[in-house]
């Protein structure tokens, strides 16, 4: 079967700085994909290349067999990739269902009117916000925001959805509901790239991971075996900066 997401050869420098060395991976249909590694190891970067926010500076990513590198990035959200940001992006100005119906009628699906409120909703009370779903953003708690992020990638029905760092900073109660949430969306079928620093997570969650350590793979592979691979493991203890 073709892959869901192929990236090949992907390499992205700013100035002297390759963030991102020639780097490959497929990811399968229906996959949940973790992509770790330490601090500044090119992860943002990568996600940044896939959803087209960043062009490769050479290298290619197909989706389902089409490249789509090189497209605007609004392009590659039509065609089916949807993000999260480490750093939480929502319009503060609006409140939830509208930051939701958002994701409709600009995604995937090009959903309109009373459909895409309609779906706005359902996902609303899939994140767990269906009392606050005409709650202003700005002033909704951080965990509650990265819901709203959430069911806005979630709206445009994405190929691949791509999360970076979703579960960082969720207070240990936060974080089981995170998890759950997500294993439903894997068990949903969907396809998923998670970046992740919570291990946890990562082994509860993932079917395999691609390690980057300064810009280039290191290792992928299952999980187990690849959070063993010494190469892995010394990269790891390399990054005394957990946040
Ligand atoms: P990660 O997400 O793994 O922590 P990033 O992809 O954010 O890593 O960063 C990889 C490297 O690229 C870092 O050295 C970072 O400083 C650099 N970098 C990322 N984005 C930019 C940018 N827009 N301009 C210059 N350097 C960048
Ligand atoms: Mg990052």
């Amino acid at each position: 079967m073709t892959p869901a997401l192929s990236v090949r050869a992907a390499r992205k420098t700013f100035g002297g700085l390759v963030a991102v060395n020639d780097v490959s991976f497929d990811v399968r249909q229906g996959e949940l994909l973790g992509l770790i590694g330490p601090n500044g190891s090119g992860k943002t970067t990568m996600l940044n290349l896939i959803s087209g926010a960043l062009k490769p500076t050479s290298g290619a990513i197909l989706l389902e067999g089409e490249t789509i590198s090189g497209l605007a990035a609004h392009h590659i959200a039509r065609k089916g990739i949807a993000r999260t940001f480490q750093l939480v992006k929502i319009l503060p100005s609006l409140d939830a269902a509208q930051n939701v119906t958002a994701g409709a009628v600009f995604g995937h699906r090009r959903l309109w009117g009373d459909d895409a409120r309609a779906l706005a909703h359902t996902l609303l009370d899939r994140v767990g916000l269906a009392d606050r779903a005409h709650m202003p953003v700005s002033s909704m708690t951080y965990i509650d925001q990265k819901r709203v992020e959430l069911a806005r990638a979630l709206a445009s029905d994405p190929r691949v959805l791509l999360l970076d760092e979703w579960l960082a900073g969720l207070n240990p109660s936060e974080l089981k509901i995170g998890i759950s949430l997500i294993d439903e969306l894997r068990h949903e079928g969907r396809t998923i790239i998670m970046v992740e620093h919570v291990m946890d997570a990562i082994r509860t969650l993932c079917d395999r991971c691609v390690v980057m350590s300064s810009g280039v793979r290191i290792a992928e592979g299952g999980v187990a075996e690849t959070l063993s691979d010494p190469e892995v493991v010394r990269a790891y203890l390399g990054d005394d900066d957990d946040a």
